[in-house]
Order: C-alpha cells, then structure tokens, then sequence
C-alpha cells in the first residue's frame, strides 16, 4: 500500500498536519477509519491548545488581572467562532458542553422537563444513537409522556413522509439524528423540522455526526437545537456544542448550579442568575478545548466543507462499492455515502472477529452495535463492522479496507451467542 502522503484534492498537504499519522503500530503508520468515533487531531488544534496554556491560561470572568481577561476573551471569541460555522445568529446562542451527549441531556432535562405534560409525545427516529434516545425514555418516564419512534424503512433510511406521518398534536419534542452513526444515513432533517414546526412541536438535532462531513446552517435548517462534539470534527475531546434559538435557551433552566452563572446569591434572600449560554456553564469551562474547537473549525474552513464533504463521500463510495461487490458480505444502508460511514457485515464471522482481522493489518475500525442496540437489533445482525472516512483517508486505504475483508475467518468469537455485546456502548 502506498503510505506517502496524499493531497485528497486539498491544498495542502492533509496527512502531514496530522502528527498520528506518523505513529509506529508494530512497524506501520495507522490506517485510520475510526473517524466517527473521534477524529486525529490537526497539529493547528494542538499548537493552538498548547499557544492557550502557555500564554493566556488562567480563569474566565474571574478576575480583572491580563491573563483572566485574554482567557475571557478567547473563551468567548471561540463562542462566537463557533456561532459562526453553524451560522447560529450570534454567541449568545451557543452553550459549550462536554460533547453531544450532555447537549441532548440538557435539553432533556433543561427544557423538557418543564414543557411536558402526562400524554405528550416525543418522536424520535428508529435510527437513534443512545445518547439521543435514553434522555428522552428517561424523560417520557418521569413526565408521563409519551416515546414514539418512527421506524426506518428496510434499506435503514428515514423518510420524512414516514416521519410526519409519526406526528400528532400531542408531539411536543422531536429529537433526529442528521446523520446516523451506525450506517452514515443522512436524514431528511430540514422537512422533519417543516412538519414538526407545523405540528408546534420543537426539533432537538443531533448533529454529532454530521459537522465533519457538511456545511450545516442552524438558521436555514430552523433547527430549535443542534448538538455536536468538537472530537468528531478534529477537535478536542470532552468539548461540544448546544446550539439553541435564543427564545428557547431563554426558557431552559440550569442543570448544574454554581460559580460562574450569579449576578447576585445569598443564603435565602434574591438570586439572580446570568443570563444564557453563562447560565448553564457554570464551574470552570473547559477554555482550552473551546480554543482547540475554533481552531478546528478553522482548519476545516481552510480546507473548505465542500470540498472535505466531497473527499469523504468518494472514499465511502469507493469502500462501500468494493465490498458490495464480494460474496458473503453485506453493506447496510450506505446508499448515499454523504455520512462518510459505511457499515458491514461478513456472513458467519463474528463483527470483533473481523475487526480483530483487520487490525492485524494496521486497520482501526469500530465493531459492535455503536451504542445505537435499538437500530442494530432491527438490522438483524449480532452487530457491524463500521468504517468511517476523514479528511486524511486515502483511495489507498479504502481499497486496502477492502482487500483485508477478503481474507477474515472465523476467529474466536460466537454468533451463536448474540446476545455477548461486552462492547456495546
Ligand atoms: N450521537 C451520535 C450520532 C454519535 O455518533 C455520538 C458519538 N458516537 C453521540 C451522539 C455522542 O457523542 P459524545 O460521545 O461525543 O457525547
């Protein structure tokens, strides 16, 4: 296989930004496609998380000292670089979290828990990862509400006429995936959220998937909620993002109470709470990673979205293709390769058996049902192996992907068993 470094049709020289891609796994490079699991990292993030720490750390809003003041500062030019990628209408829109799954919980807790009532209901879809489906079971749980899910059809797509046909005058919170992580499905997300705002429901998207692989536009979508993870877009671990309308973060109660979000506290007389997005970040946030964050969406910007969506759309075709075309192996969903995911199955070999296979061969990918059970089990399959496509992926590599699923066998572990998900996330 070729190992030296590939444009991708970018203008720059992709793979030589990424430090890991020069790592030595038992005497070769990885080849990565784990991507929708977390993204490599940019040198441009590292160096300018490293640029924070060692000439602007310190607290945000804290202090009147310099260094309190430049981390401010960074802090919230990162909030409103963020606002700007996803054309939210400014950084008072958007609260930074820990990733999308706190993002959803958020809403859930936040701002569902006041809205519904015993008998409402909460659509979700038959593609769910787990982050976007257990706040809503807790929730319709604790309220009396109501958990509906509109079902995928055989080929794993959701149809937004099968969706509407879900919603009713009780739907109150309708929570979708843009792009699910099991097969890389892209969603039909802005005439979900047409049909659902005629219905007066409020749309909660979950984005996680989505933001490496496409432009997206909060305001054209008319999405009420975007949530994402900074890791799956060449950002840092334990940063993301909930964007919300102005209107509806103004409703959502604090999950967390503490330093950071008072104007005035007492022991039992007024309290007065900052406004959002301060409201629901209180404690120390996690600047650096809001900095690492800007900086990937400044990579990604510099690449340019388009041409990132395309590269990585050309390398799923091209996996998804080569292994369509082999006996014995099954590729769910994937008829549209937009997600960057391409997700199979070899007949009579267990999922860890083949990735176990493949990374004797230098190959990571993600075995397993991918924390989405509900959609893995309708798929019928014990569970999949999952390649995912970033920026810094090769024809190279997919073909290799390909080639090394022609020669798995049966390894150690049981089909018989089904049920042994020791990974299931
Ligand atoms: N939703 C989807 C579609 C995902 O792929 C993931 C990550 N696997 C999540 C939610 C959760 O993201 P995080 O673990 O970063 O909170």
């Amino acid at each position: 296989m070729a190992t030296e470094p590939s444009s991708g049709g970018f203008h720059r020289d992709v793979r030589a930004d990424f430090p890991i891609l020069a790592a030595d796994l038992d005497g070769r490079p990885p080849v990565y496609l784990d991507n929708a699991a977390t993204t490599q990292k940019p040198r441009q993030v590292l160096d300018a998380m490293h640029a924070y720490y060692c000439q602007d750390n310190s607290n945000v809003g804290r202090s009147v000292h310099t260094l309190s003041m430049r981390a401010t500062d960074r802090y919230e030019q990162a909030r409103e670089r963020v606002a700007r990628f996803v054309n939210a209408s400014g950084g008072n829109e958007i609260v930074f979290t820990k990733g999308t799954t706190e993002s959803v919980n958020l809403v859930a807790e936040g701002f569902g828990r006041e809205l519904l009532r015993a008998g409402d209901e909460v659509l979700i879809s038959g593609l769910e990862h787990h982050s976007n489906l257990l706040p809503w079971r807790r929730l319709c749980e604790r309220t009396g509400a109501v958990l509906k899910v509109a079902a995928v059809d055989e080929h794993g797509e959701l149809s937004a006429a099968a969706f509407s046909a879900q919603l009713s005058d009780r739907t109150r919170i309708v929570a979708v995936a843009h792009v699910s992580n099991v097969q890389g499905t892209v969603t039909p997300v802005g005439e979900v959220i047409e049909a659902a705002h005629a219905r007066g429901a409020v749309v909660v998207v979950d984005g996680a998937q989505a933001v490496a692989h496409r432009a997206v536009d909060v305001q054209a979508l008319d999405a009420d909620f975007y949530c994402f993870s900074a890791h799956k877009m060449y950002g840092p671990l334990g940063t993301g993002v909930l964007y919300g309308k102005a209107g509806h973060l103004a409703r959502m109660e604090a999950l967390l109470m503490g330093g950071g979000m008072v104007r005035r506290a007492s022991y039992d007389g007024p309290l007065t709470l900052a406004p959002p997005p301060h409201l629901m970040e209180s404690g120390t946030p996690n600047i650096a990673g809001a900095v690492g964050l800007a900086a990937a969406m400044d990579y990604l910007d510099d690449l340019g979205v388009e041409r990132v969506a395309a590269h990585d759309a050309e390398l799923t075709a091209r996996a998804a293709a080569g292994l369509r075309a082999q006996d014995g192996v099954t590729v769910f969903g994937a008829q549209r390769p937009e997600g960057g995911i391409v997700s199979f199955a070899v007949d009579g070999i267990h999922p860890y058996d083949v990735g176990n296979h493949l990374n004797n061969a230098g190959i990571a990918t993600r075995t397993g049902v991918h924390c989405a059970m509900p959609f893995v089990d309708s798929l019928g399959v014990v569970g999949t192996v999952r390649a995912s496509f970033g920026v810094y992926n090769t024809a190279e590599e997919a073909d290799l992907l390909v080639e090394t699923v022609k020669t798995a066998e049966k390894g150690f572990w049981s089909l018989e068993h089904p049920n042994d998900r020791s990974l299931a996330g």
